[in-house]
């Protein structure tokens, strides 16, 4: 099935506009390994445009405009943008799948959220109108205070290639609702590959629909320069951004080894960060569980979305008395899986997003191997596929706490275990990790669910379950996983400033 695939420029003050220095990158669909299309690249030149357009998107009209309008008016172009995505559901779902090889039923789910977290951050933003000027109380009468709620200003919105437009949708939506202007900086994936073999030739992904938000933001007359979407390369686009001295805030999802570059370049500023980073989350599997139950979330936790999920369970830690009946179940649920071009009706697991990631997984699973774990399933390409960066679901057993595959994160469809006797042993092996994103606990104790759940080092517990996401819900990671928090009215505050106003109300000289 041929998806034709727009041809795009940056998107900078409401329109189109070709990257000043004309440069243009192919894009691989990862199920094909053929160059579908190409993409504009921003570089440093048009970061500077596009930082000065939402600047000025901020204070034109004599501050009648976007950081000044009521949250009720926002929340009418955020309402509107909501209503055309829905309408573009199954091209953008296509769109998504074919640029990052998501089983489509997945794609079409990550759409759903999209409109459904703009629609709740419309509400949000109306919400807003009615806490302003919250008053505080005070110890003396001869004062007023009171607090207002003010857009950051521009904020750097720089996100990862795993979910394109839910991630971007998870900063756009809450940084627009709180009156913010923004540039959106998507993805880029550099085949390492390419890189080594064709030194000038890039590949990258992950932009179609982040683009294509461009398009629905001129349809709904979002005014100019409220948002920007500039593709282009993380240590070009990216760093400009991260280090631009009109960018107020940066909200980055990504590695942990990025991160670490970006908050370099924000503190010279003095900028506020959030950070989503990577994660090694556990799932903890007691020995009362139902067992198909309990291989249902384990499988679903580690092999959405091809595995490449940073709040992944990728660590499955499970009572040595049902470890054996346990991974007897996963290898069955795992034969099961239907492994095929992610646009073909029934299919769960597709190809890694690049061939980069791809050799990247393969060197996790021989790495594994070498240093003595066992590959109890998978490991390898599926052998029906000629084509494709695909790699079977693989479990791995014998894994002890120091091995790479124990304590590093794969970003594939790639499970290691390990069996505990006691809780405590449990919760210390769940926690001996430097991330702290995601993790679960599965039981039917009540109690014990409770009592892990509190101990579990993550900005995430899920109990009975592996995943689910929410966009009421916080959403963000302790430890090497990041700080600060998306999602939810966490995720608008994060976009805004609060000042208070103090007034002397007496008549009486002070
Ligand atoms: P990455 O860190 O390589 O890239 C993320 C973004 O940062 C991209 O847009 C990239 O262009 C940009 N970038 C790269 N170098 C930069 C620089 N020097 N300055 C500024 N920007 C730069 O991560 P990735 O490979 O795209 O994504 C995978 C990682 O993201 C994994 O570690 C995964 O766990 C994490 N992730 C986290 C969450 C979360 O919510 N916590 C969600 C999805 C992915």
């Amino acid at each position: 099935m041929a998806i034709p695939i727009p041809s795009r420029q940056l998107f900078i003050n409401g329109d189109w506009a070709e990257p000043l220095l004309k440069k243009r990158i192919p894009i691989i669909n990862p199920t094909t390994e053929e160059i579908i299309g190409d993409i504009p690249a921003a570089t440093a030149e048009d970061v500077d445009v596009a930082v000065q357009a939402a600047r000025s998107a901020l204070t034109r009209n004599k501050g009648k405009d976007w950081a000044f309008a009521s949250g009720a008016v926002r929340a009418k172009y955020l309402r509107a943008i909501a209503a055309k995505i829905k309408e573009r559901k199954p091209v953008l779902a296509k769109l998504e799948t074919v640029d990052c090889g998501k089983p489509l039923s997945e794609s079409e789910a990550d759409m759903d959220d999209v409109v459904g977290c703009f629609e709740y951050y419309a509400d949000l933003a109306e919400g807003l109108d009615a806490k302003q000027k919250a008053p505080i109380s005070l110890p003396m009468k001869t004062f007023k205070s009171y607090v207002i709620k003010e857009p950051i200003g521009v904020v750097a919105l720089i996100v990862p290639w795993n979910y394109p437009l839910l991630m971007a949708t998870w900063k756009v939506a809450p940084a627009l609702a709180a009156g913010c202007a923004a540039i959106l900086k998507p993805s880029e994936l550099a085949s390492v590959y390419a890189l080594h073999l064709l030194a000038s030739v890039f590949m990258l992904l992950s932009h179609l629909t982040c683009l294509e938000l461009g398009e629905v933001c001129r349809e709904v007359d979002l005014p100019a320069g409220v948002l920007n979407i500039l593709p282009g390369l993380g240590p070009e686009a990216g760093a400009s951004l991260a280090s631009h001295p009109h960018v107020d805030k940066i909200s980055f999802t990504g590695s942990t080894v990025t991160a670490v570059k970006i908050m370099t370049a924000a503190a010279q500023r003095v900028k506020p960060v959030t950070l989503e980073l990577g994660g090694k989350g556990p799932i903890v599997v007691f020995e009362d569980v139902d067992i198909d139950k309990a291989v249902e979330w384990t499988i679903f936790g580690c092999f959405y979305t091809n595995g490449q999920i940073c709040s992944a369970t990728s660590r499955l830690i499970v009572h040595e008395s049902i470890a054996a009946e346990f991974l007897d179940r996963l290898v069955k649920w795992s034969e099961n899986i239907k492994i095929s071009d992610p646009l073909e009706e029934g299919c769960k697991l597709g190809p890694i997003v690049s061939r980069g990631q791809y050799e990247k997984v393969m060197n996790f699973i021989s790495n594994a191997k070498s240093e003595g774990a066992t590959i109890l399933y998978g490991g390898n390409r599926p052998k029906h596929l000629k084509k494709g960066f695909f790699v079977e679901p693989t479990i791995i057993t014998d894994v002890t706490t120091s091995m790479q595959i124990w304590r590093e994160e794969v970003f594939g469809p790639v499970l290691c275990v390990k069996t505990f006797t006691t809780e405590e042993e449990a919760i210390e092996l769940a926690n001996d990790t430097h991330y702290g994103l995601g993790g679960a606990v599965v039981s039917k104790d009540r109690e014990r669910c409770d009592r892990v759940s509190k101990l579990l080092q993550n900005g995430a517990v899920w109990v009975n379950c592996s995943q689910p996401c929410f966009c009421q819900a916080p959403f963000g990671g302790t430890k090497w996983s990041g700080f600060g928090r998306e999602l939810g009215e966490w995720g608008l505050e994060s976009y805004l400033s609060v000042k208070q106003v103090t007034e002397y109300v007496s008549d009486e000289q002070w």
